[in-house]
C-alpha cells in the first residue's frame, strides 16, 4: 500500500513547501503529491488553490501573476497563524516553489503524484507538465492525477505510457463503479474519496487492472480499514502516521496475524 503525502506532510508543515516535502520523505512517504497551477508567464507552480488568499496575504488568481510576483509572497506564515502548536519561525517567508524546483530538488530520490488543477484555466499545462517530467528525467517516477477527464485523456494522447489516476469527488461507490470501464481505457487507477470505498468497488477496479488510491485519510483506524479493503495506496496529510500503520501491518502479516 503506497503512502502518498498529500501536499507533502501538510499536517505538520505548510502545504506544498520544501519543509512539507522534506518532512514527508523523512517520515516514509512513497510519493510527494503536488497540485499545479500556471502563472501568467506560463510557469507551473505547486499550490492547491487557484487563488492565493488562503495561503498568502495576496488575493489574486495565480493566473494573473508572473512567477516573480508569486514568489515574492510568503506562503508559510499563514500556517503559523492557523496552527500555533505546530508553528515554526522558519516557516515564515517560505516561497511557493515551481514544479521544476521540486523536481530538481528531489530528482530521482522521490516519486511524484502531480494533479492538473483547473486545467480549463491553463491551456497547455499538460504539455508543460510532460516536458518537465522528461527534462528532469522523471518518466517512471511520476503519476499524473486529475478530476478532469478531459485533462487526463489529453495527457494520455500525448504520452500513453505515463500512468494516470482519475480522481472522483464524493459521489458514492456505485456511481464510480459505473465509470470504471471507460476509465480503464486511459488510466492506471482511481482516486475516490475514502468514504466511497467498499469491497465491491476495490474488486471491480482490480478486475479492470485499476489501482485504488483513496483520498484523504488522517485517522489511524481509517488507514487500517482501507488496508483491510485491499486498496493500493492512500493519500494522507500525515505520512509518518501512515508509515507506522504500514510497518505494524507488515509485522503482523509476517507472523500470520490478521490485519
Ligand atoms: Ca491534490
Amino acid at each position: 500500500m503506497l503512502n502518498v503525502a498529500h501536499r507533502g506532510a501538510s499536517g505538520v508543515a505548510p502545504e506544498h513547501t520544501f519543509p512539507a516535502y522534506d518532512l514527508a520523505l523523512a517520515l516514509g512517504a512513497d510519493y510527494l503529491e503536488q497540485d499545479v497551477h500556471m502563472t501568467r508567464d506560463g510557469v507551473l507552480v505547486v499550490l492547491h488553490d487557484a487563488t492565493l488568499d488562503r495561503t498568502t496575504s495576496c488575493s489574486a488568481f495565480v493566473a494573473d501573476l508572473t512567477l516573480g510576483e508569486l514568489q515574492a509572497l510568503d506562503a508559510g506564515s499563514w500556517f503559523n497563524g492557523a496552527y500555533p502548536a505546530r508553528a515554526r519561525p522558519e516557516y515564515a517567508g517560505l516561497r511557493i516553489p515551481t514544479l521544476e524546483e521540486v523536481f530538481r530538488r528531489y530528482g530521482t530520490g522521490a516519486r511524484y503524484y502531480v494533479e492538473t488543477k483547473d486545467p480549463e484555466l491553463y491551456p497547455g499545462m499538460e504539455e508543460e507538465l510532460l516536458r518537465l517530467v522528461y527534462a528532469c528525467g522523471l518518466h517512471g517516477r511520476a503519476l499524473i492525477q486529475s478530476f478532469s477527464v478531459q485533462s487526463l485523456q489529453k495527457t494520455h494522447a500525448l504520452d500513453p505510457a505515463i500512468p494516470l489516476i482519475r480522481l472522483h469527488p464524493e459521489v458514492g461507490a456505485p456511481a464510480i463503479a459505473e465509470t470504471l470501464p471507460e476509465t480503464a481505457c486511459y488510466a492506471a487507477g482511481i482516486g475516490p474519496r475514502h468514504t466511497d470505498v467498499d469491497e465491491a468497488l476495490v474488486k471491480a477496479a482490480h478486475d479492470l487492472q485499476l489501482a485504488v488510491h483513496p483520498h484523504t485519510v488522517d485517522a489511524i483506524h481509517g488507514m487500517r480499514a482501507l488496508g483491510e479493503l485491499g486498496v493500493d495506496g492512500v493519500f494522507t496529510n500525515y505520512p509518518g502516521r501512515l508509515a507506522r500503520v504500514l510497518t505494524t501491518r507488515r509485522r503482523r502479516q509476517a507472523i500470520g496475524a490478521p490485519g
